[in-house]
C-alpha cells in the first residue's frame, strides 16, 4: 500500500491553495536554486524549473499558472491529455516525465512538448512513427537508471552509447540530453552518485560523438534532492511538492520501486 512515509513526501511541503502561496512556494524554490548554482560557480539563469503538477487537480494548476508557470510536467500520459485537454485556454508547455507505453505514444506525439522518459527503441520507433503522421518533432531525454535498482525504468549506463547511436534514424526526436531519478534515500552522498553518474555518461557520450545527445543537457533532481542535483551540473530540476504541497500518495505508487 502507499505510504507517505517515504523521503521525498510529507508534511514538510505546505498545500499552495492561493495565488499568493504559489507566488511563495515558486520564489522560495528559485531562491534555493540560486543559491545552489551559486555555490557550485552556474549562473542561475542556466537551470530551468519545470514544475510538476501530477495529481494536482485542474483549479490548482490554474492558479499556479497565474503564479507564472509556463511549463508543467506529467507522468502520466492520460492524466497529462486530460488536463492538457481541459486547459487548452492556457498557454502551457506540457512536458511527460513517466514512463510510456507505446499504445499511448499517438497521444503524447498529438499534444506533448516534451517527453523526458525514453528508455526503449521500440517506443522511440512509435512515437517517431506517431509524430511523422502529424507532421510534429520532439523534444526528447534518454531516461538512464542511475541507481542500480532493478525495479527502476531507464536504461542501464552500459546501454547508453548504443542506445544513442540507434536513435538518429527517428528523425521526429530531437535528443536533448539525459534524464534520471536518484535513489529515494536521505543519505545524500549515495544520491550525489547517482547524479554524478549521469553527468559522467553525459560527458562520455559527449567525447565520443557530440551529434547524438544534442545540448547534452541533464534533468535531475526533485522536491528532495534538486539542490544537490545542482551542485552535481543539472540543467532541468523537476519540482512537485516543493511547489504544489505534498502529495497523498509516495513515490512507489508512481514507480515500480521499493522506497527507503
Ligand atoms: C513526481 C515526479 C517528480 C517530482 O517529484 P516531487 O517529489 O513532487 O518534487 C520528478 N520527476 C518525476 C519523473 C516524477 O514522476
Amino acid at each position: 500500500m502507499p505510504s507517505i512515509s517515504d523521503a521525498s513526501s510529507g508534511p514538510g511541503y505546505p498545500r499552495a491553495a492561493t495565488i499568493d502561496d504559489f507566488v511563495r512556494n515558486i520564489a522560495s524554490v528559485r531562491a534555493r536554486i540560486a543559491a545552489a548554482a551559486e555555490r557550485s560557480g552556474r549562473d542561475t539563469s542556466d537551470i530551468r524549473l519545470l514544475p510538476v503538477s501530477k495529481t494536482v487537480g485542474e483549479d490548482r494548476i490554474r492558479l499556479a499558472v497565474q503564479a507564472g508557470c509556463r511549463e508543467l510536467g506529467e507522468n502520466k500520459v492520460q492524466e497529462a491529455k486530460r488536463k492538457q485537454g481541459n486547459l487548452a485556454d492556457l498557454d502551457v508547455r506540457w512536458s511527460v516525465i513517466g514512463h510510456l507505453q507505446t499504445n499511448k505514444a499517438r497521444d503524447v506525439a498529438a499534444f506533448a512538448a516534451e517527453f523526458q522518459a525514453l528508455d526503449s527503441l521500440r517506443v522511440a520507433e512509435v512515437l517517431d512513427r506517431r509524430l511523422q503522421g502529424v507532421g510534429r518533432s520532439l523534444d526528447v531525454y534518454v531516461q538512464v537508471n542511475t541507481s542500480a535498482e532493478e525495479s527502476k525504468y531507464g536504461l542501464e549506463p552500459a546501454d547508453v552509447p548504443a542506445f544513442l547511436a540507434a536513435l538518429p534514424r527517428y528523425t521526429a526526436l530531437r535528443v536533448r540530453g539525459f534524464m534520471t531519478l536518484a535513489l529515494f534515500t536521505a543519505d545524500t552522498p549515495r544520491v550525489r552518485e547517482c547524479f554524478r553518474l549521469l553527468r559522467t555518461l553525459r560527458d562520455r557520450a559527449r567525447d565520443a560523438d557530440p551529434a547524438l545527445i544534442g545540448p547534452g543537457e541533464l534533468s535531475m533532481g526533485m522536491s528532495g534532492d534538486y539542490e544537490v542535483a545542482i551542485e552535481e551540473g543539472a540543467d532541468c530540476v523537476r519540482v512537485g511538492q516543493a511547489i504544489f504541497g505534498a502529495r497523498a500518495t509516495a513515490n512507489d505508487h508512481y514507480w515500480p520501486t521499493s522506497t527507503e
